[in-house]
């Protein structure tokens, strides 16, 4: 390719929307562009990596025993009722209504069409296992897109489904998608780690994420530095500090004049926060809930949603606390009726606290659970911190933060179950197929390559995914000894099949040079007149600072064994 004829710029300033450096990266690469909040075009350079990843994820799918097909991305309403999935994506979802009034859904994924797929043609477990896959389009309406290609509300996706016929079959299906993601990422270059997650609208009892591990991830990891213990921190547990436990005392009231904060209690009272109960209110699919944990603990919105097993969960207004009659700074679960009480494990470890007393500018000392008051649930649904002691190995854990790159769930049988995908087993019994699902983000693997991998100068891309091998050079063009062996050397190349980019520009050495460092081709190849004077070729690796000269002649091979050593 012709840089002189390639559609799209490189730019010198960097945009004032680019949120992230993966997005400053491509916009100045001239890879995308955006069209809308979250929407995005791929320019032609953009493009070709997109498809290169695109072809290492379908080979390592069908290695795995994949099979591709292709759903639509328009999908019958009707299916998200049956399933129930619905009201977990919530707003996130893309509604449409055909003009016979018909309401469909713009796939935010595909359980539900690929399991109704499924259950026209598995009758029999014969019929299984299966892997389906495919690479599509998925649109979300993510409240805040951002960082690029890194949030956005379409995008493109593999996502393969499982269907088994017991446990054993999923695990093993499991394990193959993790190993087949694990080698995307080592083939793409991205050191990912695995993480525990939780599932979230998707569903299911367990999941994975793989985390590119960088500080500007938005994502936070609670990982053990004695063993191999990383989760994402809505998921992540560990074992909570004790306080003292001492013999129950009995039960007083203390005047606070003003005091509302825990801090303020704290240090009124002369206690440290986790002798302290600490009272917070939630609205959970509307209706008013009291959670009490201790006060040097936060609480885990995700444990908590999923504990209430709610669609939306967002804390309540004080208009709203106030019309159920809690008093704000000293509400207590000591006496309180008619309020759904929710408490984190941490009001065990620890006795004699002091809590609110439903009283204005009041508290009470010496409350202890279940003495005191009684919960409706009770479970952990505390934030885990860096510093907490590891559930596995008592080892300390630490926080860090990543960006996802791949999801994989066990789903289990709710959707089959919901959508009638059943087989006959060999007793001719009929069972719930087992299903699983495995999904990695295109664009996201893509951007998290560039956020892996650039300088100062620009992005570098890893070889397996440049959008192109080799960045032919021509500086002063304009003699036409140079002009000349440029282009019998990209003829040359191309007649090889190599991927090259010429820069046949009329520009200067420095504008050629920022560019190939801006787009990140992997290897440069320069003509000029100095080189010329010695039949040779000026060779340098993106990633390396040195550079050398080979003769003009033995170009093509040196070239192709350079690549190949690459590779
Ligand atoms: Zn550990």
């Amino acid at each position: 390719m012709r840089l002189s004829k390639l559609f799209g710029k490189t730019l010198k300033e960097t945009p004032a929307e680019a949120d992230s450096l993966s997005h400053q990266l491509l916009l100045r690469a001239g890879m995308i562009q955006q069209v809308a909040a979250g929407v995005y075009s791929y320019l032609p350079l953009g493009w070709r990596v997109l498809n290169k990843i695109a072809h290492i994820i379908r080979e390592e799918m069908d290695i795995a025993g994949g099979q591709e097909l292709m759903l639509p991305a328009l999908q019958p309403f009707e299916l998200w009722e049956e399933s129930g999935r619905y009201p977990s994506f919530g707003r996130t979802m893309f509604t449409v209504t055909d003009r016979k009034e018909h309401k469909l859904a713009l796939g935010p994924t595909h359980e539900e069409v690929i399991t109704e797929l499924v259950h026209r043609y598995v009758q029999s477990y014969r019929d299984l296992p299966l892997l389906l896959y495919q690479i599509q389009n998925k649109f979300r309406d993510e409240p805040r897109p951002r960082g690029g290609l890194l949030r956005v509300r379409e995008f493109i996706m593999k996502d393969l489904y499982s269907f088994d016929v017991d446990e054993s079959g999923l695990n093993s299906s499991y394990q193959k998608m993790v190993q087949a993601y694990k080698n995307i990422y080592s083939r793409c270059e991205l050191p990912a780690v695995i993480v525990e997650a939780d599932s979230g609208a998707i569903g299911g009892k367990e999941s994975h994420e793989f985390m590119l591990i960088t500080e500007t991830g938005e994502d936070e990891i609670i990982c053990c530095l004695s063993c191999d213990y990383a989760a994402n921190v809505e998921k992540a547990q560990s074992i909570k500090p004790t306080t003292e436990m001492k013999a129950p005392l009995p039960l007083e009231e203390i005047s606070t004049p003003n005091i509302k904060t825990i801090d303020e209690v704290a240090a009124f009272v002369g206690v440290p926060t986790n002798c302290i109960l600490k009272a917070v209110f939630y609205s959970a699919d509307g209706e008013l809930v009291f959670v009490v944990i201790r006060g040097d603990l936060e609480v885990n919105e995700t444990k908590l949603s999923n504990l209430l097993k709610c669609f939306q969960l967002r804390l309540a207004t004080e208009t709203e606390a106030k019309t159920a009659g809690l008093v704000a700074g000293s509400a207590s679960p000591v006496g309180i009726k008619g309020i759904k009480i929710i408490a984190d494990d941490s009001i065990t470890l620890g006795s004699n606290f002091i809590a609110g007393a439903n009283k204005p500018d009041t508290h009470l000392r010496n409350v202890n659970y279940p003495r005191d008051f009684k919960v409706d649930l009770i479970a952990d649904i505390a934030v885990a911190r860096s510093g907490d002691s590891c559930l596995k190995c008592n080892g300390k854990l630490v926080s860090t933060h990543g960006v996802e790159i791949g999801h994989v769930f066990k789903l289990g049988t709710f959707l089959s179950e919901k959508l009638g995908a059943f087989f006959l087993d060999q007793n001719s019994v009929s069972r719930p197929i087992i299903m699983g699902c495995y999904g990695i983000g295109l664009g996201r693997l893509l951007a998290a390559a560039v956020e892996q991998s650039h300088d100062d100068k620009g992005i570098i891309w890893p070889l397996a995914i440049a959008p192109y091998h080799i960045y032919l050079c021509a500086l002063h063009s304009e003699n036409p000894e140079v002009a000349e062996a440029a282009e019998k050397l990209y003829e040359d190349l191309i007649v090889e099949n190599f991927e090259v980019l010429f820069d046949d520009r009329d520009e200067s050495p420095g504008v050629k040079f920022n560019d190939a460092d801006l787009l990140g081709i992997p290897l440069r190849l320069t003509l000029s007149p100095r080189t010329l004077q010695s039949q040779s070729v000026e060779i340098k690796w993106r990633k390396e600072k040195q550079t050398c000269l080979l003769p003009l002649e033995e170009i093509t091979d040196k070239v192709r064994q350079l690549l190949k050593k690459a590779q």
